[in-house]
């Protein structure tokens, strides 16, 4: 009897997933073929923050899978620097006594070592990350989080792939290609050409109808939704910014603080509560600060950006560095997909068999950049 072993791989879908599946593939020997179909990936990937993310989530599977994908980030960044990992660690912020009280009860958690958590005083924050230099109650360190840059990563990781691929054939990217058709063993792009394989890898992130809109049942079992978020960028900050920064506002989306200290603070900001706001402050390579975010869950998703939110992320950003932000140099909003953790509250993100030899993952939401190579490894497990 002949076994016939998988040899080569597609994947659907330029991505932070679709490259990370590619990494893994490479890894275990695949041949892959990787489509996308713009001229570069503009989705989620390159959206974000750049955010390798430990300090807010849940205990159990979904900070192992953190942790683990932590790992994967910084084994990877030694071979490839242009990912820009910098394990900064990231710093959240309390404005007064309920939020201390409720970093205080996170830094208690019985895994509170495995997020490398250290809860400081204000002078604790200002040793760790001097540019902030307004009112603070006190700061949750968390030693366990990271930055790579999203503008980067994919470019970076595919010419890797190139450099480490014997032949024309190990690693090929055949960008401005939309897959429209699948059958066993091939998908077939816009332009006609058919693409054959032993899997496939759907990793078509937040669009759920063309070749994936047969797939709406599997997705619609863990209630994969969409969700649209805000963003801004400066221009570089004349210093540096130690680790990433967090105000208290993500305590209530995070759900490592879903604690009872929770439940006692105070009502949100009427636009941030509005807008499910939340600060998070990145520092890029170039010394610009990514500064969002917002959350929008209803469809139809508006078209356009709204001020106010901008207006509240940037007076919180200010009140926490004591200190105006430099000019806003970039506007952008992005869509993510993720699994609704009330229809499946044990799914960290969607992946299924959606026919044989045809694999569809997607739906990591706001853990997508994070979890990335984690995900990619569990499906070739
Ligand atoms: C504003 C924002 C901030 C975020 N911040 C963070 C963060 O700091 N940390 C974190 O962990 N996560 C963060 N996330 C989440 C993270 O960015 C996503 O979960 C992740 O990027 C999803 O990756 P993806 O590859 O599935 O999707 P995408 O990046 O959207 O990629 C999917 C790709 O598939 C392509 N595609 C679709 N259909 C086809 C087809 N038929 N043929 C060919 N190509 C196709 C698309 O063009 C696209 O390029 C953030 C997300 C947003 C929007």
């Amino acid at each position: 009897m002949t076994v016939r072993l998988t040899q080569r791989i597609v994947v659907v879908g330029g991505g932070v997933l679709g490259t990370m599946h590619a990494v893994m593939a490479r890894r275990r020997g695949y041949e892959v073929v990787h489509l996308e179909r713009e001229a570069e990936a503009r989705g989620a990937s390159v959206r974000n923050f750049g955010l390798v993310w430990v300090s807010g989530r849940k205990a159990g599977p979904e900070l192992s899978l953190a942790l683990r994908a932590r790992e994967l980030w910084e084994e990877l960044a030694g071979q490839v620097p242009g990912l820009g990992f910098r394990a900064d660690g990231s710093l959240t912020l309390a404005a007064d006594d309920t939020e201390l009280a409720l970093l205080k009860e996170a830094a208690a958690l019985p895994d509170a070592d495995r997020r490398q958590f250290e809860l400081l005083d204000p002078a604790g924050v200002r040793a760790v990350n001097p540019a902030l230099r307004g009112e603070l109650a006190g700061g949750l360190l968390c030693r366990a989080d990271a930055i790579v840059e999203p503008r980067q990563v994919l470019p970076v990781l595919r010419a890797y792939l190139a450099a480490t691929s014997e032949g024309a054939t190990g690693y090929q990217w055949l960008p401005g290609r939309e897959v429209v058709e699948i059958a066993p063993n091939a998908v077939r792009d816009h332009t006609g050409a058919w693409h054959q394989c032993d899997l496939i890898v759907l990793c078509t992130g937040a669009a759920f109808t063309g070749v994936v809109g047969r797939y709406a049942s599997y997705l619609a079992r863990d209630g994969v939704r969409r969700v649209r978020l805000q963003m801004m960028q400066t221009a570089p900050l004349a210093e540096r910014l130690a680790t990433a920064v967090a105000d208290a506002d993500t305590m209530r989306y995070y759900p490592a603080y879903d604690l009872p200290g929770r439940q006692l603070l105070p009502p949100q900001a009427a636009v941030a509560e509005h807008t499910r706001a939340q600060l998070l402050l990145v520092q890029r390579a170039d010394g610009g600060l990514t500064i969002g975010d917002t959350h929008e869950y209803t469809e139809p998703f508006a078209f356009d950006v709204d001020e106010d939110a901008y207006d509240h992320l940037r007076a919180r950003a200010e009140a926490l560095l004591g200190a105006p932000v430099p000019r806003v140099q970039r506007r952008w909003a992005g869509v993510y997909s993720e699994v609704n953790s009330r229809v499946a509250p044990h799914a960290l993100y969607h992946r299924s068999e959606v026919e044989p030899g045809v694999v569809l993952v997607t739906g990591p939401g706001g853990r997508g950049m994070t979890c990335s190579p984690a995900i990619a490894e569990e499906t070739f497990r």
